[in-house]
């Protein structure tokens, strides 16, 4: 009731391209994380970027998300060049994930074209942050603020969290919920936590009355609280659940308060290299595959898809004065 009246109907789709499994960070669940030697390492190339960018206008998509592990061979100028081309050739608007990068960088795309931006907090525990996800030597991680400073720059800002973390509190699933609605995000995607068994937390076992499950239901939870308390918010049905639920997943958290979804757009040769965690659903269907499907899941349970960008409502009504995004 509340996503219908405040979002609709339509559920956006968002093509997914995952650029590069290169990473330098160590964080404790992250399948693609700089430890994991045994993985296989890719990078795509900038023509393949674009052939994947020109299979989302041919779908009918109205952004590309670019995501990556933090690889700073994805240089602040390669990353513009190649959002200042999806912006010439295309109406998409574009949404990086590239992890943590410098103040400048990120202006930079902006400057090119780049529309939103996306990083997860993870959780709002600052102890179980640090612990899971080590800072690099010398700057101390601090995802909120840096979220502040995207937003100054003008991007939408998305963020989330994962859920069932070893460690994790319901107390700090109730702290995250509070600080969707204190950032007044644009983009809220939370998931379940999902172990991977080449990762340190991956061999850990969570228990304790206060340690939430990483569970499909207590992940619809999550979702339903974020359309709460934040009712414009754009909210995916994220892989991670129908990983959890491949028959239904999807749907369900479309129906729990989810407007979006986000298939897979990654060249099928790279994709079971983008293993942040262990049997991740849509991992050998093809782009075609992936769309066909998608659509059939919306559609059975009576929402439409959605045409345009999908721009932020909280935005739109926010700030009628906004400048118009640009067209070419
Ligand atoms: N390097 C980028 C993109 C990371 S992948 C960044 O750090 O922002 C996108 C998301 O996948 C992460 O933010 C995290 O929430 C999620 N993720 C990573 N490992 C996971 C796991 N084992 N289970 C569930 N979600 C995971």
């Amino acid at each position: 009731m509340v996503r219908r009246q405040n979002v609709g109907d339509e559920v956006h789709l968002r093509g997914l391209i995952e650029l590069s499994n290169h990473c330098r960070r160590n964080c404790l669940y992250c399948g693609i994380r700089r430890d994991h030697a045994a993985l296989s390492r890719y990078r795509m190339s900038r023509q393949e970027v674009l052939a994947c960018v020109d299979q989302a206008v041919t779908m009918g998509y109205g952004t590309v998300v670019l995501q990556a592990g933090e690889d700073p061979v994805l240089s602040g100028p390669w990353v513009a060049e190649l959002v200042g081309e999806i912006k010439s050739r295309t109406n998409l608007a574009v949404t990086l994930s590239l992890g943590e990068r410098g103040q400048a960088e990120y202006a930079l795309w902006r400057q090119a074209g780049a529309d939103r931006y996306l990083l997860r907090f993870e959780t709002s525990s600052p102890a179980l942050f640090e612990r899971i996800h080590p800072s690099l030597p010398g700057v101390k991680s601090d995802r909120v603020a840096i979220l502040g400073r995207l937003r100054e720059l003008g991007y939408e800002i998305g963020s989330g969290v994962m859920i069932g973390i070893p460690g994790q509190t319901y107390d700090d699933l109730a702290s995250d919920i509070m600080l969707f609605a204190e950032l007044e995000l644009d983009m809220i995607g939370v998931g379940p936590y999902i172990p991977h068994p080449e990762t340190p937390l991956g061999n850990e076992t969570a228990t304790g009355p206060q340690q939430p499950p990483a569970s499909e239901l207590m992940t619809y939870k999550m979702v339903a609280l974020a359309r709460l308390a934040c009712p414009r918010a754009n909210i995916p049905s994220t892989t991670a659940l129908a990983t959890l639920n491949l028959q239904q997943g999807r749907e369900l958290g479309l129906q729990r308060g989810a407007n979006i979804v986000m298939p897979n757009l990654t060249p099928v040769q790279y994709r079971s290299l983008y293993e942040i965690y262990p049997a991740k659903a849509c991992i050998r269907e093809t782009a075609a595959q992936c769309h066909g499907c998608l659509r059939g899941r919306i559609e059975s349970i009576g929402r439409t898809t959605g045409t345009g960008r999908g721009d932020s409502p909280r935005r739109r009504q926010d700030a009628p004065t906004a400048p118009e995004p640009q067209k070419q």
